[in-house]
């Protein structure tokens, strides 16, 4: 792989590689953009096949925090960092707080957090060697309320878009996934009086909790999800389920779950939704709940505060498809946009010397 051409393409800071022969740690952590603020990602460890996917892996994650950090208004750039190897064999005390401190080698330039197969357990370890760390246990916890509570408001602000108010009383939905983040947002749903909601799921266990929690929402089978008539479609399980196959059956005016990376194809894929009239919440945008409430962390947790920044993804929603039916762009594009705007705007805001 080329990484330097591929990093001056895409404008990376920087890409650094650790190892640490005792524990079989083996990492890498990008740094995509600082101009808001740190770099702030989660660490994934994952058994890559090669060095190769692992560096492609990073770079893209790491690009995509940028703009999902600078898309919630936050003062933060963005980083990730990924492991090559079997979690099922590597974990331990001194591999994480080896990792610990390869962050804490950086300075506060990059700040790391949970990701797949890392979870608030080990990250306790990776806290013993750096302060650079957030999603603890005893700080903000669990960010799955709070991703789902953002992408509450979030459907609110694409209710009132579409159909001129934000009430979710009268309004159907369906979810696809009921793991963490779509069991919540069921629950906002209930709370807030929907009319009618489905949900799909392939896990036994979820659908029996379902059962018991909510007997008034609907099951239906996982292939059935698309083709219902309701007013919103969440995916709250995988990404690419927008592709071909999928959005020509949508029955739905507005697609908003938590899942990232919706659209198989982003150019593609946000097109023919945007060409069927259907309503994309965009992603990284929408979905950002969980990273404001661990950003709050960096200033000393407040839940009150957190849910108010969380909270504001509605307007931020709003401007985005303000923007989007500006400039004749999809909806992705346009919270791209947006995003690129922001660190623009700031970083020329930022280029004079004022003494602190
Ligand atoms: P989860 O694993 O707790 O839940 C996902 C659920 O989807 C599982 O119960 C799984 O059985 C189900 N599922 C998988 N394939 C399915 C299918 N084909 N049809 C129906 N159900 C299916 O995950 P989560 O934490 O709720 O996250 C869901 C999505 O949201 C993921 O894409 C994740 O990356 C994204 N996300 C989560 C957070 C967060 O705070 N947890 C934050 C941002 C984005």
């Amino acid at each position: 792989m080329k990484k330097f051409e591929y990093m001056e393409k895409h404008g990376y800071e920087q890409l650094v590689f650790f190892h640490d022969a005792e524990t079989g740690l083996k990492g890498i952590t990008c740094i995509h953009n600082t101009t808001l603020g740190p770099a702030l990602g989660g660490t994934r460890l994952w058994h890559y096949d090669n060095e190769d996917d692992a560096t492609l892996d990073v770079l893209r994650l790491a690009r995509g925090m940028t703009y999902k950090a600078a898309a919630a208004g936050l003062n933060l750039g963005g980083g990730k960092t990924v492991l090559m190897g079997d979690a099922e064999k590597v974990k331990s005390e001194g591999y994480f707080r080896g990792l610990g401190r390869y962050v804490q080698s950086l300075n506060g330039r990059y700040i790391t957090a949970e990701d797949i197969n890392v979870h608030a357990k080990d990250l306790d370890f990776v806290n013993m060697e750096t302060d650079y760390v957030v999603g603890l246990q005893h700080k903000s916890g669990n960010p799955s309320p709070m991703t789902a509570l953002g992408v509450f408001h979030g459907i609110r602000a694409s209710l009132q878009e579409v159909f001129g108010s934000s009430d979710i009383e009268g309004k159907t939905f369906s979810v696809q996934g009921v793991g963490q983040t779509g069991d919540y947002l069921i629950g906002y749903l209930q709370e807030a009086k929907a009319k009618k909601i489905y949900y799909t799921e392939i896990n036994e266990k979820h659908i029996k909790k379902m059962e018991e929690k909510y007997p008034d929402v609907e099951f239906v089978e996982p292939d059935k999800i698309y083709d219902l008539e309701v007013d919103v479609f969440a995916p709250c399980a995988l990404g690419a389920v927008m592709n071909d196959d999928t959005i020509p059956r949508l029955n739905c005016k507005i697609v908003a779950g938590t899942a990232n990376n919706v659209p198989e194809d982003e150019e593609k894929h946000g097109n023919m939704l945007k060409e069927r009239n259907i309503l994309y919440a965009p992603d990284f945008v929408i979905n950002a709940g969980g990273l404001i409430n661990v950003y709050h962390e960096l200033q000393g947790y407040n839940r009150d505060n957190a849910v108010n920044d969380i909270r504001k993804i509605y307007d931020r929603m709003l401007d985005i498809y303000k923007l989007a039916k500006e400039n004749d762009v999809h909806t992705q594009q346009a919270a791209k946009l947006f995003a690129k705007e922001r660190i623009k705007t700031i970083s020329t805001v930022r280029s004079n010397f004022i003494k602190r």
